[in-house]
Order: C-alpha cells, then sequence, then structure tokens
C-alpha cells in the first residue's frame, strides 16, 4: 500500500502541475437535450461539430470538424501527422461500420527494425527518429468517412479548425502541461522548437498561439482534397521529414526511410465491428488490429459468469481487475494485425472460453502478486478449420506503452452516432513538426513488440496493435450509450470501468467516469490515480490484497473519456471528463431546460 502522505503530496503536486479548476470555469462536461450531441476534449472542437451539425451536417461530417479541430488545439496527442479508428452507427440502416485508418509500417519495415546488434534499442531512442512514424492515415480515413458516409467535404468541415488554427487561442494550463511533457523531445527539432517552445521552454499560459502552417495545411486539404496529402508538396515534406529528420545543430536521431510508394499506397480498412453481448446488451468495439474490442469482450463474457448485482461494490471491483487480467494475458499473447497473423478471434471471444477463463479467479484474492497470469488457451474453443495448426506456447508480455490520444463521440438528429479515437501516439508523437505544415509526426510504430518471436513484431506493410476502443451499445436494438478514452493499454480498461461502472454498479453515465480509475493489465501491480489511494473505496477493496501503484505525478489521470447516453424518453445526454485534462466540453443541439 501506498502511504497517505505520499498520496496527499502527490494529489498536491498533479494540481499544482494541471491547475484544472480555473481551466475548468468555462468548459461544460454534461449536458442533457435533444437533436445532435457532441463530447469532446476541446471546447472549440466540441463547437466546431455543433457549428456543422447546425449547418446540416450528420454525425460524420461533425466528428471530422472536431477532429480537425483538436488536431490544432491538442496537437500533442492527435493530428494529420497519425491514424485512429472511427466506429459509425448508421441508424437508418441499423447497421455498424468501423474505419481503421491505422498507420502502416513503411516497406523497408523488417522484425529486426528496432534491434541493435541483437538487442533492443531504447524505447525513446525509437519514438524521437525517422523509424518510429508509420505512413499517416488521418487524412485518407476523413476521406473515407467523408465520402462514404458523410454529407459535407473538406472545405465545409476543415473551415472552423482553419479559424482556430490561424486566429489562435490562448494557451491553456493543459496545453502548457502536456507542452511540458514534450520539451525535451521538441528541443531536437528546429521545426518543432519554432513552433512549441519560447526560448528552449513550454509556451506560457495565456499566451495567443496561432499555427498559420497548420492553416496552410487544411486549406490544401480543402481545395486539393486527400491527394493534397499522399501525393506533391506536402508528401515530399513529410518524406523529407521522416528521412533527414530536421534536428538542431548536434543532434543526431536516426532516420526513416518512408518512400512515395509508401504514402501513394495508404489505405483505410473497412472492417466490421466486434460484437459481443453483455447482460443484455449488444456491444459494439474495435476489431484488430485494435485489441480493444475483443479485450473488453472477454473481460465482459468473463464478468458476466456472475451476479454482480447482489454484490458489492468492492466485490464487483475485484472482479473487474481480475477480469482485466486474464484478458490482458490473452492479448498480450495473441492479438496483432489479423492481415499478418492468424488470431484465435472466435476461440477468444466465446462464452465457454470465458467460463475456463472464470476458474482462475479467486472472490476473495487477487491473483499471485509479482505472477503475471498465463495466457489461456482459446485454441479448442475456436472452431475454425481454417487453423489447422497450434501455434507453440506463447508469452504474455506487458510491453511498454505510451499513453497519448484523443476521443471524441458526435452523435446526429436522425440517431446516426460516431465513436472516435485518434493519435500520434506518444506525447508530441516522434516529436518532429513537418516543416512548413504546422502537424507532428506520429511514432506509431513503436506500438509493434520489439522482438519476437511475438504476433506483434514489425513487418513491411504491418500495422502496429492498438488499444484504441471506440465503443456503441446498444439495447433492445437501440443505441443505449457510446464511451472511449484515450490512454494507450489503459483505454481498455478506462472503457471496461466505465462500463462496469455504468452497468453492473449503476452509476450514471457522468458519475461512471468520474470515479477514481483502476488499471489491471497483468503486470505485477494495479495503476491507480492519485485520489483512489486511502480513499474509503481502496480501504474496502484492501482485504483483496491487490498491490496499487500509483500513476506517475506528472502524469497521473488515466485516461480522459467522453461518452453519450441515450435516454429512455429520447433525451440525449453528453458526458465528458469533470476532472481530468482540463475538463472536457459538450454540447447537445437542444438544451433540456
Ligand atoms: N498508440 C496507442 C494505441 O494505438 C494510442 C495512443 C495513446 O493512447 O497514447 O493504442
Amino acid at each position: 500500500m501506498i502511504a497517505k502522505k505520499s498520496l496527499t503530496l502527490t494529489v498536491l503536486a498533479a494540481l499544482a502541475l494541471n491547475p484544472l479548476v480555473s481551466f475548468a470555469a468555462s468548459k461544460m462536461p454534461l449536458a442533457t437535450g435533444t437533436g445532435g450531441a457532441v463530447a469532446t476534449i476541446s471546447e472549440p472542437a466540441t463547437k466546431a461539430a455543433m457549428q456543422i451539425l447546425n449547418q446540416g451536417g450528420n454525425a460524420i461530417d461533425a466528428a471530422v470538424a472536431a477532429a480537425a479541430t483538436l488536431g490544432v488545439t491538442d496537437p500533442f496527442s492527435c493530428g494529420i501527422g497519425g491514424g485512429g479508428f472511427m466506429l459509425i452507427y448508421l441508424a437508418k440502416e441499423n447497421r455498424f461500420i468501423s474505419i481503421d485508418h491505422r498507420e502502416t509500417a513503411p516497406r523497408n519495415f523488417s522484425p529486426a527494425v528496432f534491434l541493435q546488434e541483437g538487442k533492443e534499442i531504447e524505447f525513446d531512442t525509437a519514438v524521437s527518429s525517422g523509424m518510429s512514424v508509420g505512413v499517416p492515415g488521418t487524412v485518407r480515413g476523413w476521406h473515407e468517412a467523408l465520402a462514404r458516409y458523410g454529407t459535407m467535404n473538406f472545405k465545409q468541415v476543415l473551415a472552423p479548425a482553419i479559424t482556430t488554427a490561424e486566429q489562435g487561442f490562448a494557451v491553456s494550463a493543459n496545453f502548457h502541461h502536456f507542452n511540458v511533457g514534450s520539451e525535451k523531445k521538441f528541443a531536437q527539432f528546429n521545426s518543432s522548437s519554432a513552433l512549441y517552445l519560447k526560448d528552449g521552454k513550454a509556451l506560457p499560459v495565456g499566451m495567443l498561439f496561432k499555427n498559420p502552417d497548420m492553416g496552410k495545411a487544411y486549406r490544401e486539404l480543402a481545395i486539393g482534397g486527400v491527394n493534397a496529402f499522399y501525393s506533391g508538396k506536402m508528401a515530399a515534406a513529410i518524406l523529407h521529414t521522416v528521412n533527414q529528420p530536421p534536428t538542431v545543430n548536434g543532434v543526431q536521431v536516426r532516420p526513416g526511410q518512408m518512400t512515395k510508394a509508401d504514402l501513394l499506397d495508404y489505405e483505410v480498412r473497412l472492417r466490421l465491428p466486434i460484437h459481443s453481448t453483455y447482460r443484455g446488451y449488444d456491444i459494439y468495439g474495435l476489431a484488430l488490429p485494435s485489441s480493444g474490442g475483443i479485450t473488453i469482450a472477454e473481460a465482459l463474457n468473463i464478468l458476466e459468469g456472475y451476479d454482480t448485482k447482489s454484490m458489492s461494490r468492492e466485490q464487483v471491483e475485484h472482479l473487474y481487475l481480475e477480469a482485466s487480467r486474464l484478458a490482458f494475458a490473452d492479448r498480450n499473447a495473441y492479438l496483432a494485425d489479423p492481415e499478418f497473423v492468424d488470431v484465435p478471434v472466435t476461440g477468444i471471444l466465446s462464452k465457454e472460453f470465458a467460463s475456463e477463463r472464470r476458474k482462475q479467479i479467486s472472490m476473495q484474492h487477487a491473483s499471485a502478486l509479482n505472477n503475471p497470469a498465463a495466457a489461456g488457451d482459446p485454441y479448442p474453443f475456436q472452431n475454425d478449420q481454417s487453423i489447422p495448426l497450434r501455434p507453440l506456447p506463447v508469452k504474455t508480455v506487458l510491453r511498454e506503452e505510451s499513453k497519448h490520444t484523443t476521443h471524441l463521440t458526435v452523435s446526429d438528429k436522425d440517431g446516426n452516432i460516431v465513436a472516435y479515437t485518434y493519435t500520434i501516439e506518444d506525447w508530441g508523437g516522434n516529436g518532429m513538426v513537418v516543416p512548413g505544415y504546422g502537424f507532428l509526426l506520429n511514432n506509431e510504430m513503436t506500438d509493434f513488440d520489439f522482438s519476437g518471436p511475438h504476433p506483434n513484431v514489425p513487418e513491411a506493410g504491418k500495422r502496429p496493435r492498438s488499444s484504441m476502443s471506440p465503443t456503441i451499445v446498444l439495447k433492445n436494438g437501440k443505441p443505449a450509450f457510446t464511451v472511449g478514452s484515450p490512454g494507450g493499454a489503459t483505454i481498455i480498461t478506462t472503457v471496461l470501468q466505465t462500463i462496469v461502472n455504468h452497468l453492473d454498479l449503476g452509476m450514471s453515465m457522468d458519475k461512471a467516469l468520474a470515479a477514481p480509475r483502476m488499471s489491471e493489465r497483468n503486470g505485477s501491480t494495479t495503476q491507480v490515480e492519485p485520489n483512489f489511494v486511502g480513499s474509503p473505496q481502496a480501504l474496502r477493496l484492501a482485504p483483496f490484497g491487490h498491490q496499487w501503484k500509483l500513476a506517475d505525478e506528472l502524469d497521473w489521470e488515466i485516461g480522459a473519456a467522453s461518452a453519450i447516453t441515450f435516454n429512455a424518453d429520447g433525451t440525449v445526454t453528453a458526458a465528458s471528463e469533470p476532472v481530468r485534462h482540463g475538463v472536457g466540453s459538450v454540447l447537445v443541439q437542444k438544451p433540456a431546460h
């Protein structure tokens, strides 16, 4: 257990670095009404989406508008230099589709790309390099979303983001905080220091920040469409940055080897989402290469075997942690890009496999400490003759993963829903602003396992395993709620815990989001937020013997979620973070009075 004194200090330190209260004043994290609804982490992004809805755009148009604005206001976690996963519910057709626009490994990749003399290179060295950059998927993802399911074009939906980039906004405490986190990284590159540092330090709170180069990039997309990104001048600038990083004098980083063809050939994948059931609800989540949907579904299948309604909160939370541990053991062992490896998805998702996994759980005690759970054997439940050969037993490894991205959600008056998580991976991505275009490049390739044998090792054309988990839940065929979060691998536990809080513990969605988060990912300890340790809830959970690990002082938040619930009376409630990440921002089209 962590001493109360260190908790207090940690909370104070975290609050000192995140003066949330002052920043929170103008933002609204909860609203109910009718018509469309928007929840994001950024007020300008939420307003951008609402502007598009009010102009007659649908949820897909509005989601792209919000995402583009987030690329300006939250540039350290997302932008057109990265990729993501968009989950769409089309109300009229009662159908789901997901647009996988995950970054893809360039052609030069091999399983040894992050090895030097047979050893894994340092994680941070890999991050700040040209090698960590995957071919960005965001612009093609937005293009496909608009062309197939939207009603507007780039020019219309990028307009609010262009205004925000060109007119600027005051640097918030939250922006500053994440800027501080990337100072060292940005100091290595001329273009990044020029945009995001002042005298070598993060931009001060209150400063008017403008990004005219980002405005220019969006203007080129508005005129030239998707091709303006994947070919021509912007493509050349991206390749130049990746292959000859714009380092300051005296700094050397590893260059990448991305080619024109890598950019030109980038494709999104339209994938059927993962569908599972939980206590009468239908849960739709992301399919591979995101591990989110499968891992959440497995954990819920495990939990479904317990009568949680008759249990105390701490008993349910103990089971949540144990179910998450087991689901992560399987995730860490088996899940990777399905175009490169045969993953036993059917087996992992089967209710019978969940029953088998449940046998590992004690109602009274946390699993053996310092002893990660072994992966289960889903093959007997796979019922798939196309996977005749069982692979060798796999190790379940919890590897280093960064955790900074953004999640937004929009619904429109016709009932369409978009749940969208997108990212450039680490805070500030790989640290390189593309000169002249004002956006940061991703370091998504560090989501691969650096060494094998493992299904998630790097390969040319492969997409690294993700944790992004935009989720939409139906009850009796009608939308009940949607939720998602940033946070690297903690995305999965944040979404899972929010679902458990809402459905099993009966919390309203805003309370489910506000509750202190615990993230168990089959490591030796369970990561918790500072306000959990020493709380009455933590004391009640203590007899189960879980081993807590306090989140990093500079980085204490687990996730920054957004949700919309669809109420029985026909109203919608948009809910975003009430405390974390500088407080989220929501709007509904016609607020209830
Ligand atoms: N790279 C992470 C993933 O794909 C997301 C980035 C983050 O949340 O930090 O799961």
